[in-house]
């Protein structure tokens, strides 16, 4: 099938990459010209595991390219699909500027019968509102169907996400565009996993919904995890006796500095917002956000029980929102070193991929290629992100490069009994 894919960030490009790879022709469309320019020379704007071999291959087959050209991408898709960003807007609803825009600019150049596919995170309504712009700019007479597919994936996993996904969910309300769409998806559906058929606006939510619920999650854990420190309990062993019960599960059950990332944080508030627009109770989200922006301080509340910050030297490991990606959108390690270098300290950081993008928005981090170098001379150490290869470091050299033995675990990534025997003042979540 011949596929247009607007917006090249972490889903368009993914989605682009993944589709060509299964053998559609895909044309990928964005206004960052500098994005593109980069594509084009056979480089990737983003980190993401496995992406570059399988960006490689399909540009070699020629089954993959880049465009800044409007008119071009949108007459090449049968199937056109929107991945622009919708960020929050002043009053925490998701902005959808670029969605309307790439209406508008399909509206002006369809002109002939095509699905056009909200994959971009959008409130519930807004599948209407594609088609009305559509129709106001339309030059030409053509019919054209709407579709909501939203997208599940991880950064960190989203190749692995795109080819094997939990569900696909379709909202649609034509037959039409039903019977394309399923065509697209089955080759992915050969896994086993379901594609579900459903009318647009449940589609629209069942994303956001999806995303509340880790959110609410999360934060159910960082507040139990507030009752373990006073009481003396452990969070992990009460995440785990709660994750043995069939009806719970055990996954999105772990306290730590809470969610960031460019979609738990802007979802849950857009979600907020159209509950309230549509004159429903948001309390319950509320709470939800709350706890998260809280609980990102509580590194700094830890180290201040341990030292003076003013003029300390704090070491940060972790400046991505999750292991396995560049991402430093919302990412708690960003607000954490940002707090900190307001109270006062000099920071070190280091991440095995993030630094690029840390570079752009913080000022005055010293930065190191390597986690022992980081922490040379520091008087403590806050781990901000459970990257795999913090896991299994020496430890022993790790106290000794320290000035001070403190360590702030805000992942829970080590054993506290362990890190105390070894001397360490050791302050994890929760434990
Ligand atoms: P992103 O910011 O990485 O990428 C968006 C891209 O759209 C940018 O390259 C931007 O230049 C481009 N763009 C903006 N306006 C445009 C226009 N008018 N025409 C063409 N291109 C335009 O965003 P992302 O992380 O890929 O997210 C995209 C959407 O998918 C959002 O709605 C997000 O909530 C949702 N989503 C993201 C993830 C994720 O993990 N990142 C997962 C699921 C869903």
């Amino acid at each position: 099938m011949k596929l247009t894919i607007v917006g090249t960030g972490y889903v368009g490009l993914v989605t682009g990459v993944g589709f060509a790879n299964l053998g559609n022709d895909v044309i990928c469309l964005d206004v960052d010209r500098g994005k593109i320019a980069m594509l084009e020379s056979g480089e990737l704007p983003i980190y993401e595991p496995g992406l570059s071999e399988i960006f490689e291959r399909n540009v070699a087959a020629g089954r993959l390219k880049f465009t800044t050209d409007v008119m071009q991408a949108i007459d090449d898709g049968e199937i056109i699909f929107i991945c622009v960003g919708t960020p929050p807007g002043t009053s925490q609803a998701a902005d959808l500027t670029a969605v309307e825009e790439t209406a508008a600019a399909i509206g002006r150049y369809i002109k002939g019968y095509k699905v056009i596919v909200n994959k971009s995170t959008v409130p519930v309504g807004t599948a209407e509102k594609v088609r009305a712009v559509i129709r106001q700019h339309q030059q030409n007479d053509v019919p054209f169907d709407v579709v909501s597919n939203p997208e599940f994936l991880r950064e960190g996993a989203a190749v692995k996400d795109f080819e094997n996904p939990d569900r696909i969910i379709l909202g649609t309300d034509s037959k039409r565009s039903e019977e394309i769409m399923t065509s697209l998806y089955r080759a992915l559906a050969r896994t086993g996993r379901p594609i579900m058929i459903t009318d647009i606006k449940s589609a629209e939510i069942i994303k956001y919904a999806s995303n509340a619920m880790l959110a609410t999650r999360i934060s159910f854990m960082n507040q139990l995890a507030h009752l373990c420190e006073a009481t003396g309990a452990d969070i992990q062993s009460v995440s785990k006796g709660i994750g043995l019960d069939g009806r719970i599960g055990s996954r999105f059950l772990h306290a730590g500095l809470g969610y960031g990332g460019s979609c738990f944080p802007k979802d849950v508030k857009a979600l907020i917002a159209t509950l309230k627009e549509f004159g429903c109770e948001a309390d319950l989200l509320e709470a939800v956000d709350r706890v998260n922006e809280q609980q990102k301080f509580l590194a700094i509340e830890k180290l201040e029980k341990t030292l003076s910050i003013q003029n300390s030297t704090v070491a940060i490991w972790g400046l991505s929102f999750k292991p396995k990606t560049d991402d430093i959108r919302e990412a708690p390690a960003i607000k954490i070193i940002e707090a900190l270098q307001e109270k006062g300290a000099n920071i070190h950081a280091y991440d095995p991929v993030a630094i690029p993008n840390a570079k752009k928005f913080l000022k005055e981090v010293r930065y190191f290629s390597n986690p022992y170098e980081a922490i040379r001379d520091c008087d403590a150490l806050i781990v901000a992100t459970e990257w795999d290869e913090f896991r299994n470091l020496d430890m022993r050299a790790v106290k000794v490069l320290l000035k001070r033995p403190i360590l702030i675990d805000g992942r829970n990534v080590y054993d506290s009994g362990e890190m105390r025997e070894q001397g360490f003042t050791y302050l994890g979540i929760g434990r």
